[in-house]
């Protein structure tokens, strides 16, 4: 076992370091390094650090004094293991935005799209044009999210709000398959921009203004449409969550209401186009408190607030009752509706038509044109 330094002085001649993020690769910040030391493991092979002093070779499972600027290798194109899980690329030490430092996985494009894939979809079994319309819509995700800040020490998270990632896991033959075979595709406004390509589980029947969601000129572009009763078959279309009274009090009170319980009712009013509800009416004893929806969501979780499209609330036996439609934020992609098609014959291209009415496909390194 080895223990390697770098020193803080040396971050000036550090960032000089000729390792500039590449067009098709992507940056993942897979966790934050709270520790001086941590452990990589390589199976069967070595480890290489670029540092300061340069490149050195380390056998598998050194313990490593991680510093601002440390790149990692696998030797011979072999995956890392962070946390018992096998990651393709390189990993590098950089300073977060918080001044943390973080562990970001570097790789190619098309290799992250092979772990986004079985992370966010049953690649076994769904319908391979499903499959391709999800790999489009990640990739353009993707490339959006590195257009945002190209400089940005970190392009995208592991998790649901950004898209799904668990490294090399999960990679099958299918997902690759549906990576391959759309191999650089990407969706593209009508001025030429790559689209984020937003996705959800499913819609509940019409997607949502994507701009209902989030500001700037690229969520212009990704509209709500219907999508026909593909996701119907989707266990999420329509559900009932039955909450404790308490918790949703307390849910409340940790938004920052101050009101009497026990709360009478609750009326739903003012929905967006697409029949999701912007906010609640909540009548307590000692008035009416108006609760944006999305914000509840977000502090009891998605587990019980499964979509705004929000149907019904109402009190039973000491609990909540509340009924909706949908799971997720709702806007572009359904994931569900996208299988419900596939299942119909519909292909990739024209499934990606229907969610995204304003897009085109084309290619990201002829810019599509
Ligand atoms: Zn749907």
């Amino acid at each position: 076992m080895k223990v390697f330094s770098a020193s803080l002085a040396s971050l000036a001649s550090l960032a000089s370091l000729a390792f500039p993020l590449e067009a098709q690769q992507i940056r993942v910040l897979l966790d934050y390094i709270d520790k001086p030391q941590f452990t990589l493991e390589v199976p069967d092979g070595g480890l290489i650090v670029t540092r300061e002093e340069g490149e050195l070779e380390v056998s598998s499972s050194s313990l490593l004094e991680v510093d601002e600027g440390m790149i990692f290798a696998a030797k011979d194109g072999r995956h890392f293991l962070w946390k018992g899980k096998p990651y393709r690329g390189r990993l590098e030490i950089k300073k977060m935005p918080d001044g943390r430092l973080g562990l970001v996985n570097s790789l190619e494009m098309e290799d992250y799209l092979y772990g986004v894939l079985p992370s966010e979809m049953d690649t076994k079994t769904w319908p391979i044009e499903t499959l391709k319309a999800q790999a489009v819509v990640s990739r353009s995700y993707a490339y959006y999210m590195i257009g945002v800040d190209p400089m940005a020490p970190f392009n995208v998270g592991t998790k649901t709000s950004h898209q799904v990632y668990f490294g090399a896991a999960f990679e099958d033959s299918r997902a690759k398959e549906a990576v391959d075979s759309t191999s650089g595709e990407v969706l593209r406004d009508a001025g030429g921009a790559i689209m984020p390509g937003y996705f959800h589980s499913c819609c509940g029947g019409r997607t949502e203004d994507a701009r209902e969601l989030w500001s700037g000129a690229a969520s212009q572009a990704v509209l709500g449409v219907s999508d026909i009763g593909a996701c119907k078959k989707s266990p999420h279309y329509s559900w009932v969550t039955s909450l404790p009274v308490d918790d949703l009090e307390n849910a409340l009170k940790q938004l920052g209401y101050d009101f009497q319980p026990p709360i009478r009712g609750f009326l739903i009013g003012e929905f967006t186009r697409s029949g999701r509800v912007v906010s609640l009416k909540v009548i307590a004893q000692d008035g009416r408190l108006t609760v944006p929806t999305d914000k509840l969501r977000l502090v009891l979780g998605p587990n019980w607030i499964k979509s705004t499209k929000l149907t019904q609330i109402k009190s039973q036996g000491g609990r909540y009752l509340i009924y909706g439609n949908g799971w997720g934020h709702g806007a572009g992609l359904c994931q569900w509706g996208a299988k419900g098609m596939a299942e119909r014959s519909i292909n990739y291209k024209k499934i990606l038509k229907r969610y995204f009415p304003k897009a085109t496909i084309g290619n990201f390194e002829n810019n599509g044109r």
